[in-house]
């Protein structure tokens, strides 16, 4: 029995979720369900990333103290992953006050370390990524994650000599000691470190909202860094998860902070190294840029509304690999349901209890197939969509073996044989219908249950688009 302990990014609170905070955490909810069915001992954390001046300045825009904003952001958070059928074992918030004390106590030994110095910082800040950005990161002179010109800023602050852990980083991540993954963001991530790392500032002078700098109360914890040791302080304050974490799944838009800061501050404050790092791709929605400005983001709880949440959590998993870009859209969530649940899926499992009971056959109650080496390979490697269309091969011969023997006719025939023939398919089903359990949990269990009973029911009723 494997012990795991997989973690998402802790989500900024500054607004309500989107489809894209759902793709992360649904394909750890996958993960953590598939692991705890073969027997491990998974842990599952999530979260919420509570300070920074984005945090409070939305706060102020809406008229509430930003602890109360928080506290109801929070709250919609944990509805939309209820919605989506999300099982979390953790779930951490960097205003715990004990998670604050394990931030100061990181930051004291980073100091004791001497891996921290006061220096004035003057450069370029997108106030959208609440970092600074250097010129050569920016598009048409803009933030390209914000569309936004950075402004000039200018400080002192704390910085955390990163500098002087290029040799380090190094070597724990081309031996994979510390695994990026996919491995073109590792080479991607050592190509980077290779040109020299600078020092980080980590405290910022005019934030409030925030973890207090140990020793210097005119600054506060840069929230990057505060929300960094949420990983390893709920190893202190949740019980049956230990350091260090097997993944880290984010997107891929914060790969440095967990693939380069991350683990230099681990290495200095003398603790273990998370065992591998896995940054998935971005979507487009129709073709087209997610955007508030463009209104075009979807809604993953009016998606789970309208679909059911085991319909989301396959389209977007299937619709392309975890770790490439790809192209989403509720088109092509409503085209799933209909041809891949509804007409394959569903299909198969009702005429095949339908004849079993038309034709009064004598099923005997199988056990699923073990998931192959194969199988759990793509599963280790989050190669979701292959997982989900080898699970459609079975459902997909399951229909042809149907075709080609005709049950209908070797009901006049060949008894025998029409026992033979529903059979294989009712044990097929059996199996995809464990197999199918860590991505589409209630469909699993609706299948179990008329598997057991022999009682078709419509799986996938049909949804009229309006
Ligand atoms: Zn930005």
């Amino acid at each position: 029995m494997a012990n795991r302990y997989i973690t998402t990014p802790i989500y900024y609170v500054n607004d309500v979720p989107h489809i894209g905070h759902a793709y992360t955490t649904i394909a750890a909810d996958v993960l953590n369900r598939y692991y705890k069915q073969q027997g491990d001992n998974s842990f599952f954390l999530t979260g919420t990333d509570e300070h920074g001046a984005k945090i409070a300045e939305a706060a102020n825009r809406a008229g509430k103290e930003p602890q109360a904003f928080v506290d109801d952001l929070v709250s919609q958070f944990k509805k939309a992953w209820e919605s989506l059928d999300i099982k979390y074992d953790g779930f951490i918030r960097t205003t715990d006050k004990k998670h604050e004390e394990v931030v100061t106590e990181v930051i004291e030994k980073l100091k004791e370390a001497g891996y921290v110095e006061k220096r004035k910082y003057e450069g370029l800040y997108c106030v959208g990524c609440e970092k600074f950005i250097s010129e050569d990161e920016l598009e048409d002179g803009k933030c390209p994650h914000h569309d936004k010109k950075p402004v000039k800023h200018s400080e002192e602050n704390h910085f955390f000599l990163l500098s002087k852990l290029e040799k380090e980083l190094l070597k724990v991540i081309e031996s994979d000691e510390f695994e990026i993954a996919p491995v073109a963001r590792k080479n991607e991530i050592v190509g980077k470190i290779k040109q020299g790392l600078e020092d980080v500032s980590i405290s910022r002078q005019a934030v409030e909202w925030g973890v207090k700098f140990p020793g210097d109360d005119t600054q506060t914890v840069y929230v990057w860094v505060d929300a960094l040791i949420n990983y390893y302080s709920a190893t202190r304050i949740i019980e049956g998860i230990t350091w260090p974490a097997d993944l880290h799944l984010i997107g891929k838009d914060i790969l440095w902070f967990h693939a380069v800061i991350w683990p230099a501050m681990l290495i200095v404050i003398g603790e273990k190294l998370p065992k591998k790092v896995f940054a998935h791709g971005f979507f487009t929605i129709g073709g087209r840029k997610m955007s508030k400005s463009l209104g075009n983001a979807i809604d993953p709880i009016a998606l789970a509304s309208k679909y059911g949440a085991d319909v989301v959590r396959y389209a977007i998993l299937r619709e392309f690999p975890f770790g490439e870009d790809g192209d989403i859209s509720e088109k092509k969530i409503a085209e799933r349901y209909n041809n891949d649940l509804g007409n394959e899926l569903g299909n198969l499992l009702q005429r095949t209890l339908s004849m079993v009971e038309r034709y009064e056959i004598k099923i005997e109650k199988t056990k699923p197939n073990v998931i192959g080496d194969c199988q759990k390979k793509m599963m280790e490697n989050l190669e979701f969509e292959k997982r989900l269309e080898a699970i459609w091969g079975v459902v997909k011969k399951g229909n042809q073996f149907i075709e080609e023997n005709k049950p209908w006719e070797l009901a006049k025939t060949d008894e025998k044989k029409l026992t033979d023939v529903l059979q294989e398919v009712y044990d097929s089903l059996v199996t995809v219908a464990s197999h199918l359990e860590p991505f589409m949990p209630q469909t699993a269990e609706k299948m179990k249950k008329q598997l057991e009973t022999l009682k078709p029911e419509p799986l996938f009723p049909r949804i009229e688009n309006e």
